[in-house]
């Protein structure tokens, strides 16, 4: 950790947190969107303080977590690895993942780094009756785009997405080129390796680090091409996580409360004025007065957060103008293949970078022309050698989910979670449309991996439960009309004034992209909002003086 983030962390002491009028904003969520904020509300020229969850375990509070986490946790422990022999580790880690962890132990990126997924006998949440729902979730500094095996792809979303012409999702409240800007702005902060596509359903992203198709990987394009004339596939976009939280601790004005479980939101009048949670350095409930709050928690706390918010004036909790709030839950319909081959086409071992994958956009394996204006899916193919220098093949599809009112989350305050907070109660499963998507991806994936010439060694036949993609989105929407959406165009809570929304939560249907690079772009969005509403208000208070 560098040293201006150490000092982030020791200007959120206990004492300075109880000094009124520290802060000029607070952020929730330390990761994509919340470090995002974080850096650009400081170097806006605001105090904040970030708020995040995570806090590993205490040797001394809490020995046999502790314990079970340096034991599955060896990157941090790389001093007592050698005398760790691994079957140990393993079989440390999934007695702990059986016992603590039965819901991120499903995810298929828990085993690089299981310490990071949350506990879920600590945070639980409960699903209806015959309706799975994976949560997957990870709290701490690194968020889900620090864990090892994260995707790391980003991709824009085009005007398919935001105003959408077939009616089966609402369009988005503004115009279809207005992410542009910030999109430009995010992309340059991540520094995208990629190419320029030119694709009208895949808007190009900026490029920092311009990619050349491998011989495999060009191969395979081709076998593609002469199977689907117009069907464009592109080389993945991706990029590592952005260094925002030590962007905004270089500023000076960041202060970091690690193991702070936010659990509500004051607003007085339809005004945000503060944030309350539960201290795990200290053991208290704690509060802070602030007029400008970004709460990017995820998509499923940031609205948990907001169910457990009330306007202390009007007596009703955040959101309650619509009956929106918690509706419109969506997650992308996942179908994944794995499959084998005599070898790679070019020999070369290219997943020793592991992010780099062949994208086909929006592609449809039933319609032989380009895919327009149809939905399809995202397609992401990783080819690589396998351990016996076999050529392995890993196709991966994402459908959209049609965002529909009754696939919602509810607060059970009957069950709590470790600090005593109400949990969620997920009610959500696929409709008619995506069930027969879910054929459509597996017919596709058969015929992908035998364009490859692979045979295929495991393939989801079973529907995979809404969650387990990872990328949930919804029930916080933005919209127009108050009645009907919780945040405003720009991402301010229509019920609180200086309340901004700016993870996955806020989008009204979720295209076949993957979700954060459009999280991460409506995050830059809001915060130039609210530093240009803050820049004006004080300067008429000042004519006014
Ligand atoms: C294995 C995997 C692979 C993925 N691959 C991709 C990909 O390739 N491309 C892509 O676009 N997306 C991908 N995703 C999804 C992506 O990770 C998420 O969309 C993104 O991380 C969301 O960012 P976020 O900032 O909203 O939330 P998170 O990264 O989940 O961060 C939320 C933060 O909020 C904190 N927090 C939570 N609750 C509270 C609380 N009550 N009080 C205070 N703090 C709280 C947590 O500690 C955490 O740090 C993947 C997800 C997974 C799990």
């Amino acid at each position: 950790m560098d040293s201006e983030l150490a000092q982030a962390i020791a200007a959120a002491t206990s004492e300075r947190l109880a000094r009124p009028g520290q802060f000029d904003a607070v952020v929730i969520g330390a990761r994509a969107c919340g470090g995002l904020a974080a850096e650009r509300l400081t170097q806006g020229g605001l105090k904040v303080l970030l708020l995040d969850a995570g806090l590993r375990p205490h040797i001394l509070r809490t020995p046999v977590r502790w314990l079970a986490s340096a034991l599955i946790n060896p990157p941090a422990n790389s001093r007592i690895l050698p005398y760790l022999p691994s079957r140990l580790l393993d079989k440390a880690r999934m007695v702990n993942g059986r016992l603590r962890q039965p819901v991120q132990r499903l995810c298929y990126a828990w085993h690089g780094r299981p310490d990071a997924f949350v506990d879920d006998i600590e945070c639980p949440y409960s699903v209806a009756e015959g309706r799975p729902f994976l949560w997957f979730r990870v709290r701490g500094l690194r968020g889900r785009v620090g864990i090892p095996s994260h995707g790391r792809l980003y991709f824009r979303f085009g005007p398919n997405d935001f105003a959408p012409i077939d009616g089966a999702s609402p369009p988005w409240p503004f115009a279809p080129d207005e992410l542009d800007l910030w999109y430009a702005s995010v992309e340059d902060r991540l520094g995208i390796s990629g190419s320029q596509d030119g694709l009208p359903w895949l808007p190009d992203s900026r490029i920092a680090h311009r990619l050349i198709p491998t011989a495999t990987e060009s191969e395979f394009i081709a076998k593609v091409r002469t199977r689907w004339p117009g069907v464009h596939p592109i080389i993945g976009r991706f990029a590592p996580p952005a260094d925002t939280l030590e962007g905004a601790a270089r500023t000076g004005r960041l202060s970091l409360r690690q193991g702070a479980v936010v659990h509500g939101i004051t607003v007085e009048r339809s005004r945000a004025t503060g944030v309350s949670w539960y201290d795990q350095i200290s053991g208290r409930n704690q509060s802070v007065s602030v007029p400008l709050i970004f709460l990017c928690a995820s998509a499923l706390e940031s609205t948990r957060i907001l169910m457990l918010s009330r306007d202390a004036a009007k007596g009703r909790p955040i959101g309650a103008g619509s009956n929106a709030l918690g509706c419109y839950l969506m997650d992308h319909v996942k179908v994944n293949v794995e499959a084998v081959g005599d070898a790679l086409a070019g020999g070369e071992d290219i997943m020793t970078e592991r992010w780099r994958c062949v994208y086909l956009p929006r592609f449809d394996a039933r319609e032989a022309a380009a895919p327009g204006p149809a939905r399809g899916y995202g397609v992401q193919v990783y080819q690589g050698r396998s351990q016996g220098n076999k050529a392995l093949f890993i196709a991966v599809a994402f459908a959209e989910m049609t965002p529909r009112a009754e696939n919602r989350v509810m607060l059970d305050r009957s069950r709590l979670d470790r600090w005593g907070i109400p949990t969620l109660h997920i009610d959500c499963s696929y409709g008619e449309k995506e069930l027969a998507r879910v054929q459509d991806q597996i017919a596709a994936l058969r015929v992908l991996a035998d364009v490859a010439g692979s045979s295929i060694v495991q393939l989801d036949e079973a529907t995979t439960p809404p969650g387990g993609a990872s990328h949930e989105c919804g029930t916080a929407r933005m919209g127009h009309d108050p009645a009907t959406s919780i945040l405003d165009p720009y991402n301010q809570c229509w019920d609180a004034e200086g309340l901004y929304v700016t993870d996955s939560a806020s989008f009204p249907s979720q295209g076949t992209q993957n979700p954060t690079l459009t999280s991460m772009a409506l995050t830059a969005r809001a915060c130039a909002h609210a530093l240009g509403t803050r820049a004006s208000a004080v300067s008429s208070e000042m004519r006014t003086k």
